[in-house]
C-alpha cells in the first residue's frame, strides 16, 4: 500500500469524496487526493501518481465536469495558487500575472472594479481561472482567448514548466489544445491577460441589447456591463449554490454550422415542425453574428423538441435554459448520462444534428465513453 503521505509529507487524503468538490454535487470518491499551491506541489503530486502508476486530474472549481458515482481511480489535484498582480501598466492597457485557482468571477470583478475592460461579458462563470483557458470560456460575445497573452504550464511527464503564447494554446469554440491535443498532459499554473483600459462595449447579444434599451441607456458604463450580464444570467442559468441542487453550466455545446448543414438542418425542419419553427429558425440564423458559420443555439433544437422539464430520476432538463441540466437533488450520474442520451438522441432524430456535450466526464470507462459517443 503506498503512503499517503509523499517524500516530503504532503498529505494526500485516500478516498475523499468529490461530490462536494463539483457544482452539479455528483460524484464518488478519489482514490488519492491532494491541494497544491506551488509549481513545486504540483511537481511532487504528478511524481507520486508517476510511482503509483494512476492517473492525474486537476480539479479546478469542478463546474465542467460530472464525476461517475464510481468516483475516480486515481489521484485529483486541487489548485489552491490564489493571487493577481500587475506585470505593467501604461496609459492604454494593463497586463495581469494571474494564478490558477484564483476564482475567475473575483477576477472579473477586480477588473470591472478598476474599469480594465475586455472581461466584463465573462462575469459570473463559476470555476478557476486557470481552467478558463481549458475550454476557452466565452459568453456574450467575449472569450478568454481575446485577452490572454501566455499560459504558464506545468509538463506532466516531464515535470518542467513552460510558458506558451496565446497561439500555442490553440484557442477555438470551447477548446485549446488543454482539452484537445495536450489533455491531461499539462497543469495550467497561471495566465497572463492584458485588459485595455480604453475598450469598447460588447452589447451585439440581443439579450444585452434589449437589456439597456428597457432602460434608455446608450452608453453603459462598465459596471453597468457587469450588471447587466449577472441579472441575465441569473433570470435564466441558476448559478449553483448549495441549497439549489447543482448543475454544470451548459450540458451541450451550440452549433457553428456549414450553409450545407444549414441547409438539411432547414430540411428536416420544414419536414418534422411545424411553419413557425422553420421561420423562426432563418429569424435566429441573423440573430447570432459568427464570421464564417452559422451559428444555432443548441437550446432552440431542444424547446422545439418539447424537452425543457423532460426528467429522468434526479435529472432534469432546465425550463429557462435548456442547454442545462439540473440535478434536482440526488441525481446520481447516471441519471444525468440518461437524459443527457435522451436528448441527444431526440434532437437527432427529429433534426438530424449531432449535438455534443461540454463538461469533461471523469471516472468513467473507456467503454462507457465509447458508448456515450456513439449516440
Ligand atoms: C452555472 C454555470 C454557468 C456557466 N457558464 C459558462 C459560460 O457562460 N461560458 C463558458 O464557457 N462556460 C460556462 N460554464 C462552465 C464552467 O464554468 C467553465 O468551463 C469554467 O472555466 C470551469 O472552471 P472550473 O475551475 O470549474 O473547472 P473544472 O470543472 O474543475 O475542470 C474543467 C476541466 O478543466 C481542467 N482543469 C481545471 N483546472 C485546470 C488547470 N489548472 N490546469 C489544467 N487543467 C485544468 C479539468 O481537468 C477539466 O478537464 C458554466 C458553468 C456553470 C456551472
Amino acid at each position: 500500500m503506498p503512503s499517503p503521505f509523499d517524500a516530503t509529507g504532503m498529505v494526500m487524503q485516500e478516498a475523499e469524496l468529490l461530490k462536494p468538490y463539483t457544482t452539479f454535487k455528483i460524484g464518488g470518491p478519489a482514490r488519492y487526493f491532494a491541494n497544491a499551491a506551488s509549481t513545486e506541489e504540483f511537481r511532487e503530486i504528478s511524481n507520486f501518481a508517476t510511482k503509483i502508476e494512476l492517473p492525474l486530474f486537476v480539479l479546478g472549481g469542478g463546474s465542467n465536469i460530472l464525476v461517475s458515482d464510481r468516483g475516480y481511480e486515481g489521484v485529483v489535484v486541487h489548485p489552491a495558487c490564489r493571487g493577481v498582480e500587475i506585470a505593467h501598466e501604461d496609459a492604454e492597457a494593463v497586463t495581469l500575472e494571474v494564478n490558477a485557482a484564483e476564482t475567475w468571477d473575483d477576477l472579473v470583478h477586480y477588473a470591472v472594479e478598476r474599469g480594465w475592460w475586455g472581461i466584463e461579458n465573462l462575469s459570473h462563470i463559476p470555476g478557476q481561472a486557470g481552467a478558463a483557458l481549458v475550454q476557452n470560456i466565452g459568453a456574450y460575445g467575449q472569450q478568454v482567448s481575446d485577452v490572454v497573452q501566455q499560459a504558464r504550464v506545468l509538463d506532466i511527464a516531464t515535470r518542467t514548466p513552460r510558458a506558451l503564447s496565446a497561439a500555442e494554446c490553440g484557442f477555438g469554440y470551447r477548446r485549446s489544445i488543454f482539452n484537445t491535443t495536450d489533455r491531461g498532459k499539462l497543469i495550467i499554473v497561471g495566465l497572463t491577460l492584458r485588459l485595455s483600459k480604453h475598450g469598447g462595449a460588447h452589447l451585439d447579444y440581443p439579450d444585452v441589447r434589449a437589456y439597456f434599451q428597457e432602460r434608455g441607456i446608450q452608453h453603459p458604463s462598465i459596471a453597468e456591463i457587469r450588471q447587466a450580464i449577472i441579472a441575465i444570467r441569473d433570470s435564466k442559468f441558476p448559478f449553483p449554490r448549495e441549497e439549489r441542487g447543482g448543475n454544470a453550466g451548459s450540458f451541450f455545446k451550440n452549433l457553428n454550422l456549414a450553409e450545407s448543414e444549414y441547409a438539411s438542418l432547414r430540411e428536416m425542419l420544414r419536414r418534422n415542425f411545424p411553419k413557425q419553427v422553420v421561420a423562426r429558425l432563418e429569424e435566429i440564423r441573423n440573430r447570432f453574428p459568427s464570421a464564417g458559420q452559422i451559428k444555432i443555439p443548441t437550446a432552440f433544437l431542444i424547446s422545439i423538441c418539447d424537452l425543457k422539464g423532460y426528467r429522468i430520476g434526479g435529472a432534469q432538463v432546465n425550463e429557462t435554459q435548456p442547454l442545462v441540466l439540473l440535478n434536482q437533488g440526488g441525481a446520481t450520474s447516471q441519471d444525468v448520462i440518461a437524459l443527457a442520451q435522451h436528448v441527444r438522441k431526440t434532437v437527432r432524430e427529429r433534426t438530424g444534428m449531432k449535438i455534443s456535450i461540454e463538461p469533461e466526464l471523469v471516472g468513467f470507462t473507456p467503454r462507457e465513453l465509447a458508448e456515450k459517443e456513439e449516440q
